[in-house]
């Protein structure tokens, strides 16, 4: 039995004042302002002319590296939405990602459909994407969670529960059956909206057409005036 009358006066007397200083930061301070939520960004955190760049399904070399040197070229930053088997099996790209200084996305452990798991389910595949990624890059910051197919399910409350935003996208240029380098590059240039976040694909296949098509689309994008931005922190 709990007798509330024991707690000691001066304890008492304390908790109030506290309470208040606690309140008063709490509306001083809203900038728990980067803590997740359970709705998916789809927006850049810049707005009007920006785009920001996601990239699926790697590490994959030789394109993955490819890749890396174009975006340093172009001094554009991208997230990686990491498949944690290809995490395994080439850390060594992951800690080059991680180095120019890219963001880090969880893209589950071995990319299931996740629509209809309960939330454990979610939240194991989750966490063990999570240890390999930090055990390529010790202490990795990896903000955003993006679900494999865009099955959400439950997947972006556990996400947000784990530290992590749902990623989603506003355009997604289908270089999962490459179509030609050229015609990605007008997929983008037509596709793109102020403050899209647009899906693309370094891993999962032979993703050369979408490297040749990043390289050759970041100067004309530039040209009209856009510019390159990151996701949103949180919906
Ligand atoms: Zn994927």
């Amino acid at each position: 039995m709990v007798n509330r009358s024991r707690r000691p006066r001066r304890a008492r007397l304390l908790a109030i004042p506290l309470a208040a200083i606690g309140l008063v930061l709490g509306m001083a301070f809203p900038a728990q302002a980067d803590n997740p939520t359970p709705t998916v960004v789809d927006s850049t955190r810049a707005g009007g002319m920006s785009v920001g760049f996601t990239f699926d399904d790697g590490p994959n070399p030789p394109d993955t590296l490819r890749l890396l040197g174009a975006l340093r070229e172009h001094h554009v930053k991208a997230v990686f939405c990491l498949w944690g088997d290809h995490v395994r099996q080439h850390p060594e790209v992951v800690r080059r990602i991680a180095a120019d200084g890219h963001t880090l996305c969880n893209h589950g452990m071995h990319h299931d459909d996740m629509a209809n798991w309960p939330a454990e389910r979610i939240r194991a595949d989750l966490m063990e994407t999570s240890a390999a990624i930090r055990a390529a890059v010790p202490g990795a910051r990896i903000p955003y969670f993006r679900a494999p197919y865009g099955s959400w399910g439950r997947t972006p409350a556990v996400a947000a529960d784990l530290g992590m935003q749902a990623l989603g996208w506003r355009l997604a240029i289908g270089d999962w059956d490459p179509p030609g380098t050229a015609e990605l590059v007008r997929r983008l240039r037509e596709g793109i909206t102020p403050g899209a976040v647009v899906l693309m694909h370094d891993g999962g296949g032979d993703r050369s057409q979408t490297v040749d098509a990043v390289s050759s689309v970041i100067p004309a994008l530039r040209s009209e005036g856009w510019h390159l931005s990151l996701p949103a922190r949180r919906g």
